[in-house]
């Protein structure tokens, strides 16, 4: 029993990521690409268009007969609607909102001030309001299926938030007490990890290749996604990159070293560099890049030192990120952008003359996804968590997607 469940799970899961990264296509064309009989296909397709997760791609409304034959060369494609993944980020002073559906696409997105120290309880209690607001909604009602959260600091792989100096947390297991007051799976993620997962997976050309992502803000951190998944390292706290030392000395980072990439390229080392009045930059001042990028436009000589230092320093983080893990295409993302558009072309130059010799040039391109990045990303994470074969349970007798329980 446990064998056939298995594989009807593995062959569901198939057909949805298939038809998430390829697009629409005949049965006859899945039946091939997943070497199933054409039987067992049709079988499978009318019963995942009956639970909502599948339609034909014409838009026309789930046909329960669709398993029929003389319908073999309509095309099949995700339902969208037919499941949603809710991302939070919960970052200083803001907690931001994304509802992705079930072909990964943001659908829904909300954004809330809070206090900059907000504690966990109070964080814990207006996710499950939002929530209940999207339950009560006629679009998503009852088919959001997981919750992501992304935190700014370290997360362990089950969920515990390690270090988080920039709210005040400290060893506070977010994934137990949310699963608990909002009664789904809940996933916590690394912010900047997360909005690298979500960079990627949204763009499903990428996600058979080694990408890097790497995020610019108030810290500096990243991933690498290496076939898909999240390289995580042995307890989950990989992707450090801002603590890359790029010199033996320099300014002191929080990590307690010298020299780390991140006290080069965040805010406040630009912040220092544009307006010496100003030495220390809120980490909620978002708006500095963009007025940086202005400043350096016109020429402004403390935008322009900034402008070279940055592009310098993350010149060399980038040229160590391509010699260790050998990317197609880095991501770059975070507030940082505005300022980094203004040196992208310089970075690629300095990236494919400072590479060892024969290495793989990457791509070097701005993240697509905007100030939600983090917030998709932690939907992204969710939503991958209930396509991942890792994440079977046999002693579920439902599969994943199977239709909610009545309320
Ligand atoms: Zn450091």
């Amino acid at each position: 029993m446990a064998d056939q469940t298995l594989a009807r799970y593995v062959n569901e899961l198939n057909v949805l990521t298939l038809l998430r990264t390829k697009g629409p296509t005949s049965r006859a064309s899945l039946s091939r690409q997943l070497e199933l009989t054409p039987a067992t296909m049709s079988r499978l397709v009318g019963e995942m268009a009956r639970r909502g997760l599948l339609r034909e791609a014409d838009g026309s409304p789930n046909n329960p007969d669709s398993r029929a034959p003389g319908r073999p060369g309509v095309e099949i494609g995700i339902d969208p609607g037919g499941a949603a993944f809710l991302g939070v980020e919960i970052g200083v002073g803001i907690v931001r909102f994304c509802l992705l559906d079930l072909a990964a696409a943001p659908v829904d997105t909300a954004q809330t001030k809070v206090a900059p120290d907000i504690a966990p309880d109070a964080v814990v209690k207006m996710i499950a309001r939002h929530v209940e607001k999207l339950r009560r909604s006629p679009r998503h009602g009852a088919k959001i299926r997981a919750i992501g959260v992304t935190v700014p600091g370290l997360v362990t792989l089950d969920g515990d938030v390690v270090h988080l100096p920039i709210l005040g947390w400290r060893d506070v297991n977010l994934r137990a007490r949310l699963s608990d007051a909002v009664g789904m799976p809940c996933f916590v993620e690394n912010n900047a990890t997360a909005a690298a997962f979500g960079a990627v997976y949204t763009q499903p050309s990428l996600q058979k290749d080694c990408a890097i992502f790497l995020k610019l803000g108030a810290g500096c951190g990243g991933a690498a996604i290496v076939n898909g998944r999240l390289l995580r390292g042995a307890a989950g706290t990989a992707g450090e990159f801002g603590h890359m030392r790029i010199a033996g000395s320099g300014r002191l980072c929080h990590c307690g070293q010298r020299g780390c990439l991140e006290t080069t390229v965040n805010l406040a080392a630009m912040a220092r560099l544009f307006n010496s009045a100003a030495p220390e930059a809120d980490p909620a001042h978002i708006q500095l890049p963009e007025e940086m990028a202005v400043a350096a436009r016109r020429r402004d000589p403390a935008a322009l030192r900034a402008l070279a230092s940055l592009r310098r320093h993350l010149g060399l983080g980038l040229v160590t990120l391509v010699n260790i893990f050998n990317p197609s295409t880095i991501v770059l993302g975070g507030v940082m952008r505005p300022m980094i558009e203004l040196c992208l072309d310089q970075l690629r130059d300095t990236v494919a003359k400072g590479i060892v010799p024969g290495t793989l040039v990457p791509e070097i391109r701005m993240s697509a996804l905007g100030i939600f990045e983090c917030a998709v990303g932690a939907a992204a994470v969710a939503h991958h968590h209930s396509f991942d074969i890792a994440n079977f349970d046999f002693s579920q007798r439902e599969l994943a997607f199977s239709p909610p329980a009545a309320p």
